[in-house]
């Protein structure tokens, strides 16, 4: 018998069987397809490679503002597709922790087909293959929810999306989460009419407010139709040029036509067929496996990690929750998720990005001031010709700590990375408006930005001055100190 079996490779997984494995347990991962897991060959990874082909396109048409003359970028999508791949067997080959794995000795079956408890510490695999182990760690993630409308067949899902042959000159997409924003923003700069459905008021709802309306109005402008509040829906239909969705609002029916209909409206837990009942796994209301603190099941000897639990569905958190459910499996329950600064951001056009709370939330529960640092007052942005987007910092009227930051613009992501170290470091605003960040970087908007909320505070900074002095010096001090 084995000490530990994990089930799906993934971040969560992978992580999970070489912390096990190095914490010298004899460990098995076991998993349906690719080693990788939805990370790097589902999502981020070929997402992230087409955004930056959506990216390419748009930096091209900026040429001519700086004086070099080239024609209008025509995509090859066959061959953005075969660099896709590339990109995805690189990512599995170097950076997906392979070579860790296998030199820590750990059994690998890979393609293995879906696994399933045949009792509480056996896992069989679909060829018949069957392991036991002491402890099993659940890392089987989630996939896309779909709609159970007449007709649902007949629509996408992103992973379809990918495997596209061409671009298609229309399409729906269904759901204005992450997802959808990507797919959206990413066909839309590849030439497709998209019109994107959102059921709720706004776009991107987990976002702070001013977020979600700056993504939409720049979606709008950039020619995408963003349709909220739109309805149900009640059918999909094919039509002679692609499929037509049927909706209908307060009794008023409407339909959409295009090429292509991408659903992207939530995602569900990868439990189907795992027979959890025959180990003792429970689930929770929504479907995902329920944990405790330390990562482990209602099956004492069971724990689960990463996007099957439900919670924030990233690859950080799932590397995070891999680490702790094997040194839970393996040393006894010592450790626990502790309290976590969280980045999240999306690769659209516009980014936007954030971390910690949003503006609606702090003032549920704080009283709090609120900087805003618009970027066409900001140096490298105008340099760089991306002048469209502001970033938002939120700050504790009582201990000046920061509470939240919100970016949406161009290197929106990058910029809320900065933001999170801070708010992990626990530091006031009058603490970051005194780091001299470099000038002129995309960065350097923190700086501003904390002054502001440090101003609003009549906190005292090193400097004294009016608020032009304190900007430029804000922008400047690390260029004057060379
Ligand atoms: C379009 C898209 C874009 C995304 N972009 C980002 C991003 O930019 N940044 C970010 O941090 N996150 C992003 N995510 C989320 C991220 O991909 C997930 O949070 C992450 O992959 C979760 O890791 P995991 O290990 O829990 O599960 P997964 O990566 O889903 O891995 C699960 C593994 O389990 C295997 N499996 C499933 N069922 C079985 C079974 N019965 N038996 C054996 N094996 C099984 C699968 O084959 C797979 O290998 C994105 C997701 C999507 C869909």
């Amino acid at each position: 018998m084995l000490d530990v079996i994990v089930i799906g490779a993934g971040p969560a997984g992978v992580v999970a069987a070489l912390r096990a494995a190095d914490l010298g347990a004899r460990t098995a991962l076991i998993t349906r397809d690719e080693f990788g897991g939805m990370a790097a060959n589902d999502g981020p990874v070929p997402v992230r490679t087409l955004a930056h082909a959506a990216r390419l396109i748009r930096e091209a048409r900026q040429l001519s503002l700086y004086g070099i003359a080239v024609s209008e970028p025509a995509l090859d999508y066959t061959r953005l597709l075969a660099r896709v791949r590339e990109v995805v067997n690189d990512v599995r080959a170097h950076s997906a922790l392979r070579g860790q794995i296998d030199s820590l000795g750990v059994n690998v079956f890979e393609r293995a087909g879906p696994a399933r408890f045949a009792d509480p510490h056996t896992v069989k695999t679909q060829s018949g293959m069957r392991l036991q182990a002491e402890k099993i760690i659940i890392c089987t993630g989630g996939v896309s929810r779909r709609l159970s409308v007449p007709g649902s067949e007949l629509t996408f899902t992103h992973s379809d999306a990918w495997s596209l042959t061409s671009v298609p000159p229309s399409m729906l997409v269904i759901g204005g989460g992450a997802t959808g924003a990507q797919v959206a923003s990413i066909f839309n700069a590849f030439g497709s009419r998209i019109q994107l459905f959102q059921a709720g008021p706004r776009i991107l709802p987990t976002e702070d407010e001013d977020i979600s309306a700056a993504v939409a109005a720049a979606f709008r402008e950039s020619g995408i139709e963003v349709r909220e509040d739109f309805g149900d829906i009640e059918s999909f239909e094919k039509t002679p040029s692609g499929v037509r969705m049927t909706f209908s609002k307060d009794g008023a029916r409407d339909s959409a036509e295009a090429a292509l209909a991408v659903v992207a409206v939530g995602w569900v837990a990868n439990t189907a067929g795992l027979s959890l009942a025959t180990a003792g796994v429970e689930t929770d209301h929504r479907g995902f496996v329920r944990v405790d603190g330390h990562l482990r099941t209602s099956a004492p000897h069971v724990f689960a990690a990463g996007d099957i639990t439900g919670r924030l569905m990233l690859v950080p958190q799932a590397i995070q929750d891999g680490f702790v459910a094997a040194t839970n499996a393996v040393r006894g329950l010592t450790m626990t998720l502790g309290a976590q600064v969280n980045p999240t951001g999306s690769f659209t056009d516009p980014e936007y990005a954030q971390v910690g709370l949003t503006e609606a939330k702090a003032r549920e529960t704080r009283d709090v001031v609120v900087a805003v640092v618009r970027f066409d007052s900001t140096t490298r942005t105008i340099i760089d010709g991306r002048t469209t987007g502001f970033c938002k910092l939120i700050a504790d009227r009582a201990t000046y700590k920061i509470l939240g930051c919100h970016v949406v613009g161009e290197r929106a992501v990058e910029i809320t990375q900065v933001a999170a170290i801070a708010i992990g470091a626990g530091m006031r605003v009058d603490d970051l408006a005194q780091v001299p960040l470099s000038f002129p970087t995309y960065a350097g908007i923190l700086g501003r930005v904390a002054a502001s909320a440090a101003r609003q505070l009549n906190l005292k900074v090193t400097w004294q001055g009016g608020q032009a002095e304190m900007d430029w010096w804000q922008e400047n001090s690390s260029f004057r100190a060379h």
